[in-house]
């Protein structure tokens, strides 16, 4: 199926839905109402929606509390010492690693801290960051203040990638061949996998290479990529990620955050680390002795005892994607977001309101689609929401649409373009 067969029809749209092999994953979710109407609901790159087995998931964790309190810690098949550990194929799977590669822990700029502060070593001569220009605020933040604690000034040591005049998005010849000049002062590429605002997908694998022939490491900020397009981490050879589990995972507002670390730092006493407890070598744990001895693999980043019941909404989610599988996932995906594309081009033919800033191309797109309405953007927005549509809306003038492939159906993308295209004449 290509794209010169989409068909503006809900007739189409129903026959898609049809022949969809995903398609019974929708009724395993609860759709939110607005105005009294179940919405169509495009904002899995916020927050993800609930699967209807969470509360199994957390009740019976709430139970195993109930009948057992402390001794839940050792009891059984489920004991929460190893809690960790279950959520582990899924995860490798998500993001392309062994699984000794990632855990579940904490939160995305808790986490981003945490692994900044192993991989981020700067040097009198080598202390440069590249990231991208507009990342997302807290990605900001924690550059400028991760600098700062180094006594740097974030005005010399980031690097900010910027589009081309009249463009939106990076080209990864530019974004190589900024890494390769700073190459002598370069420390660290850290950048998101895939921009919130655009939509873009970086080449994270050119990025590594580029990364690592100039002497860098190389890490991603994930948020907008895991549970959304393939991913590969280990063997793009990428020092570290971090990723949330609240959008495209589906595991709850604010839920647990995932690492990768490749192998090759799975065994390095020597770097810096802020270490707790729950990182230091398991057998040894509860000597409570002095010296700390990191576990092998991304459990050495661990700080905390697990979160059991964030962990048990999180496992929900992932057992319904380990069901689905990414590769079918993937596929359903590349049609669903071109189907959305088409019907935009279909209604917006001289492109004179829309212009999609996402990329074209779909190894450079994940699900979502960012909208640049070029007069009265949120006007537009308000009359989607009125009509129960809920996407997302970016200062100054970007509304981002994601039909994910767990939960969307073609006619959610239908529906959305017959809107769409009244609420542009009613505002014209
Ligand atoms: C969503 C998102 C975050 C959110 O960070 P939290 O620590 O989960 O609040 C951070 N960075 C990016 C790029 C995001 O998209």
């Amino acid at each position: 199926m290509d794209n010169t067969n989409y068909s503006f029809s809900e007739a189409f749209a129903r026959e898609m839905d049809e022949k969809d092999p995903l398609k019974s994953f929708r009724s395993r979710f609860y759709f939110p109402k607005v105005g009294g109407r179940e919405a169509i609901y495009f904002c899995g790159n916020s927050l993800g929606l609930q699967p209807k087995t969470t509360k199994e998931y957390i009740q019976k964790e709430l139970d195993n509390w109930a009948e057992m309190a402390v001794d839940g810690h050792f009891h059984g098949e489920d004991a929460w010492y190893h809690v960790r550990k279950k959520s582990k194929p899924a995860l490798a799977e998500i993001v392309g690693a062994h699984e000794h590669e990632v855990v579940a822990m904490n939160n995305l700029s808790s986490n981003l801290h945490f692994l900044m502060v192993s991989f981020y070593q700067p040097s009198k001569d080598r202390f440069k960051i590249i990231t991208e220009a507009g990342a997302f605020p807290s990605d900001m933040y924690m550059l400028e203040t991760q600098v700062k604690f180094h006594f740097l000034d974030p005005k010399d040591a980031i690097i900010e990638l910027e589009p081309r005049e009249g463009e939106y998005t990076l080209r990864t010849e530019d974004i190589l061949k900024v890494i390769s000049d700073h190459k002598d002062q370069l420390a660290l590429v850290m950048m998101s996998g895939l921009q919130y605002y655009t939509g873009q997908v970086f080449d994270m694998e050119a990025i590594t290479a580029a990364g690592h022939a100039a002497g860098a490491k190389v890490g991603f900020d994930l948020a907008h990529a895991a549970g959304n397009i393939p991913l590969h981490l280990h063997e793009w050879g990428v020092d570290f990620a971090t990723w949330c589990s609240y959008k495209y995972m589906n595991s709850g507002p604010g839920n647990i955050s995932g690492i990768f670390v490749h192998e090759r730092h799975a065994e390095s006493p020597d770097l810096p680390r802020f270490a707790g407890w729950w990182g230091h070598d398991e057998g040894e744990r509860f000597k409570m002795e002095k010296g700390f001895k990191p576990m092998f693999g991304a459990d050495g980043w661990q700080l905390a005892n697990s979160n059991v019941l964030a962990l048990a909404a999180h496992q929900a989610s992932l057992d319904i994607f380990q069901e689905a599988g990414m590769g079918q996932l993937r596929a359903k995906s590349e049609l669903l977001t071109g189907y959305l594309e088409f019907l935009i081009g279909q209604i917006n033919r001289d492109r004179a309101v829309i212009e999609i800033i996402t990329p074209k191309n779909k190894n450079e797109r994940g699900c979502q689609l960012s909208l640049l309405v070029k007069k009265g953007g949120k006007a537009v927005f308000d009359e989607l929401y009125q009509n129960a549509i809920v996407g997302d809306w970016r200062h100054p003038n970007v509304i981002r649409i994601a039909p994910t492939p767990l939960y969307n159906s073609y006619l959610d993308v239908f529906r959305f373009a017959k809107i769409l295209e009244q609420s542009l004449h009613k505002l014209a």
